[in-house]
């Protein structure tokens, strides 16, 4: 399930299983709303994308304003698809629109508010969790490697660390590649049943190409760490069947901006 919110030109997708805890703040951005054009068009967040920077300067502040979030409380990373998380606090903030000192972290979570965790997505899956118990929140990048890697049970075993019942975390799956558009040949199939045979369970095959369904993956690792099935929302929205309002890295072959995912718990 997802719900589309605009404001004005500006859309970004949140989550009914999120949206009743009026404490935290969550979105997963849309192509809609930004000023760049052509693959860029028109909310591209990512600077190393191609795209001016001044267009994503000003994209990251039109989005910073129809959010009413502060940019100098984000905190992200560099993406590089592994299944590395770090805890992040007050003094990982105001990086936000430079380089990212961190490198190789494709998740983050904190028991902080206002901190506004943010991930970059074109295809790959933003993994949303909240403990609405011990107050934590957490954002994975999830592409097929942090899938098989299992980023998300990695995820979760961090929030039992800190206190974390599993079966209190809520988790929402983003916009990404659905099980139609995630086709690959049989060297990565092999990646997939080498890492854990059950993921034959979410594969089917047609021709000579593989097909996983990663949000299903995702869910089946979150359930096998103790979370409900009923605290996990899967947006079922691909990103490339849907390529008019989300950027897709395979729908537009490599050149795409990006999107982001925020989570966040309000003061
Ligand atoms: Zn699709």
């Amino acid at each position: 399930m997802y719900k589309i919110n605009k404001i004005d030109d500006f859309q970004y997708v949140t989550f009914p299983l999120l949206e009743e805890y009026e404490e935290l703040f969550h979105c997963f951005t849309t192509r809609k709303g930004g000023v760049s054009s052509g693959n860029f068009a028109t909310m591209n967040l990512g600077f190393k994308t191609g795209d001016s920077k001044e267009n994503v300067e000003a994209n990251y502040n039109i989005m910073a304003e129809k959010l009413n979030i502060k940019i100098e409380n984000i905190v992200q990373t560099k993406q590089t698809h592994t299944n590395n998380i770090l805890y992040v606090t007050e003094k990982d903030k105001g990086r936000a629109m430079t380089t990212s000192p961190y490198t190789d972290i494709d998740g983050i979570y904190t028991d902080r508010k206002d901190i506004a965790l943010m991930s970059f997505h074109a295809d790959c899956s933003a993994v949303f969790f909240y403990d609405s118990v011990k107050k934590f929140i957490g954002l994975a990048h999830a592409g097929w490697r942090g899938t098989v890697e299992n980023i998300v049970g990695v995820m979760i075993k961090a929030f039992v660390q800190m206190g974390s019942n599993p079966a209190n975390i809520k988790a929402a799956i983003g916009p990404s590649l659905g099980q139609c558009c995630f086709e690959v040949d049989e060297d990565v199939a092999h990646i997939f049943l080498e890492t854990n045979s059950s993921y034959e369970n979410f594969m089917v095959k047609k021709g000579k190409k593989y097909h996983f369904d990663l949000w299903e993956i995702n869910k089946y690792n979150m359930v096998k760490e103790g979370m409900n099935e009923e605290n996990i929302e899967v947006s079922g929205l691909c990103t490339k069947c849907h390529n008019h309002l989300f950027f897709s890295h395979r729908g537009q072959k490599g050149k795409r901006g990006l999107m982001a995912g925020i989570i966040m718990m309000k003061n």
